[in-house]
């Protein structure tokens, strides 16, 4: 009886099992095909400079849009496109189109950075950096617009292949930030040596204050120390919003300011027009 039932649990669980690669298997084809169609594309969330009071950067998050399931987001096909090799292509169509997007709106009068998300296996490639350059060619944008943004446990990387292309970006003068710090494994001297140009401090941090304010103090005062811009990201309140501000971080994103938005509702927001944007920057919001 016992050893009957054991014998069922184990075929169910083959057949979860075999269901499961069969559904990668269908989602990887789905994910070539996409990538084909050109239904891999960019949204964009702003970075807002309180300071300036304006939108600086903008983050350009891949989206899949797909014609029956609609929008299906990163972690639905980031990972796999990771675990499978397909995350170079994905990368490169992200990055090709931000770029360009950046650049229409530049000759429009807008002047935004953009920031585009890199993985490890995409700095695995040696030509990395001369696809990055000929792509900033052909769009004629200049480096210092371009900013990439890496996860700290990429500097823990020894890979000879990995070092040379960051080097190289570097030497080209785009910008390097850290995503997401605070949630891997530092390598601080290695930061220090590497000369970062930005720490985005990850949405747990922020999103844990006040109650771990010492904490996201010090990592403000260590980014002050290494005189890196800071970002805090995952800011869904006013009162985030104005305590991250007032400890001296330089830009500030989160879903207070807005969601990521595709290019066309960007362009309103980045015009001035909200309304039409369907998006709204927090009306009325002055830095204290
Ligand atoms: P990330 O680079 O850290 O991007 C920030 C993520 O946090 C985005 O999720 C964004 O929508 C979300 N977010 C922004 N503000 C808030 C907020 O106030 N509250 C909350 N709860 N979330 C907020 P998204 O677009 O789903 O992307 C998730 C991750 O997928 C990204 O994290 C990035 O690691 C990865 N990713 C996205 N696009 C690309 C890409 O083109 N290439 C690579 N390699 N990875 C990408
Ligand atoms: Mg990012
Ligand atoms: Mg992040
Ligand atoms: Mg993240």
């Amino acid at each position: 009886e016992a050893k009957a039932g054991g014998r069922n649990q184990y075929r169910v669980f083959d057949e979860t099992m075999r269901n499961r690669r069969e559904e990668e298997l269908e989602l990887l084809a789905d994910l070539r095909e996409a990538l084909r169609a050109g239904h891999i594309l960019p949204y964009f969330q702003p970075r807002f400079a309180p300071g300036a009071q304006r939108i600086v950067a903008v983050e350009a998050l891949a989206r899949w849009i797909h014609p029956e399931r609609g929008v299906i987001m990163p972690a639905d096909f980031i990972p796999i496109s990771e675990k499978c090799g397909l995350i170079n292509q994905v990368g490169l169509t992200i990055l090709e189109q931000a770029v360009r997007q950046r650049c229409a709106w530049e000759r429009r009068g807008i002047d935004v950075s953009v920031s585009v998300n890199v993985s490890l296996r995409q700095l695995c490639e040696p030509d990395f950096a001369a696809t990055v350059q000929r792509i900033l060619e052909t769009c004629g944008c200049a480096p210092a617009r371009l900013e990439l943004e890496l996860t700290e446990t990429l500097l823990l990387e020894e890979n000879l292949v990995v070092a040379r292309n960051l080097e190289k970006v570097r030497l080209l003068g785009i910008r390097i930030a850290i995503d997401d710090f605070g949630t891997g494994y530092s390598n601080l001297a290695r930061l220090n040596e590497m000369a970062v140009d930005c720490i985005k401090i990850d949405r747990s941090l922020i999103q844990g204050l006040p109650r771990n304010e010492e904490i996201v103090r010090l990592v403000i005062a260590m980014c002050s120390f290494m005189q890196v811009s800071i970002v805090a990201e995952g800011i869904e309140t006013p009162a985030m919003a104005e305590w991250a501000q007032r400890h001296g971080c330089h830009e500030l994103q989160g879903y207070y300011f807005s969601r990521p938005v595709a290019a066309a509702a960007m362009e309103n927001l980045l015009l001035g027009d909200a309304g039409r944007a369907g998006v709204a920057l927090p009306q009325g919001w002055r830095p204290p």
